[in-house]
């Protein structure tokens, strides 16, 4: 069942717990976040990113996306991930999107805001929902590095920022970073905390793959909504194809296929399991 970001997000309220948000560059992907969710009976939001257009073009998989979404039996957003220009995201709002992630952290602030602002007002009259990022991430989507570090995200500038543009939920910096992580990250929960408490909106997690257990809950206790998870998932698929060509000679690509998709949908319901506490 299709839903939007809003919606999903306030099911997650009023539990208290956080959607998984997945990116889902093939069918192997959709199917293995879907099954998992649907097994768990929990809600979901499948992911585009646009560094995947080279994988999947938004108009190929989109269509694909929103079909699967329509068809699952667990309440289930379609979003897009940081999209940095106006263009691509009405792309995305034709196609029938119902999550879009405007993200402006790069740009100076007012220019961010004043293009989150107009991000608000195009989605609008698609029923979608925004989300937004203030500060900067230790590393952008896909692993590369922020030349200047992460810039945590100031609690009082979100609140004006949160105002302003009438987002429906913000990616506060707090100490996570994209792609496999070398080292623990550390992770400022309490920052977390203040933020929502300020705000009022729920707050999102990038780069949620590799964090521990206690930091998924502690952040869930302190307001996290919604977590991306993505990398940890994507190397299971890797690991699962590794294996099976060590073990057997495979001809199909199919084969390799279904082996990396069941080991995709048992990463995700593991992280599932942990977002909606079960
Ligand atoms: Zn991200």
């Amino acid at each position: 069942m299709l839903v939007n970001l809003k919606e999903i997000l306030q099911l997650a309220e009023e539990s208290k717990f956080a959607v998984g948000a997945f990116n889902t560059p093939n069918l192997e992907c959709i199917q293995a976040v879907l099954h998992a969710a649907e097994r768990l009976k929990v809600p979901v939001i499948l992911s585009h990113a646009e560094l995947h257009e080279e994988v999947a073009p938004l108009a190929e998989i989109g269509p694909v996306m929103m079909l699967a979404a329509r068809k699952a039996k667990v309440p289930v957003c379609v979003h897009l991930d940081h999209c940095e220009t106006l263009a691509y995201m009405q792309q995305a709002l034709d196609i029938g999107f119902t999550g879009v992630m405007y993200d402006g952290s790069t740009l100076p602030y007012a220019e961010n805001l004043a293009n989150t602002k107009k991000a608000v007002a195009m989605a609008k009259s698609y029923n979608c929902g925004v989300e937004a990022e203030l500060g900067a991430l230790a590393s952008r989507e896909g692993g590369a590095g922020n030349a200047g570090g992460p810039v945590y995200t100031d609690p009082d500038e979100a609140v004006t920022f949160c105002a302003e543009t009438g987002i429906d939920a913000l990616a506060p910096s707090f100490g996570t970073a994209h792609g496999i992580y070398k080292s623990k990250p550390v992770l400022d929960l309490d920052r977390v905390k203040v933020i929502a408490e300020k705000t009022g909106l729920p707050l999102v997690m990038h780069g949620g793959s590799g964090v521990s257990p206690e930091d998924y809950r502690t952040g869930i206790t302190n307001g996290l909504r919604k977590i991306n998870y993505y990398s940890y998932m994507s190397k299971a698929g890797t690991q699962a194809v590794k294996a099976l060509l060590e073990a057997q000679d495979v001809t199909f690509f199919h084969d390799l296929a279904l082996a990396a998709q069941n080991a995709m949908e048992a990463d995700t319901e593991k992280a599932m399991r942990v977002f909606a506490g079960l």
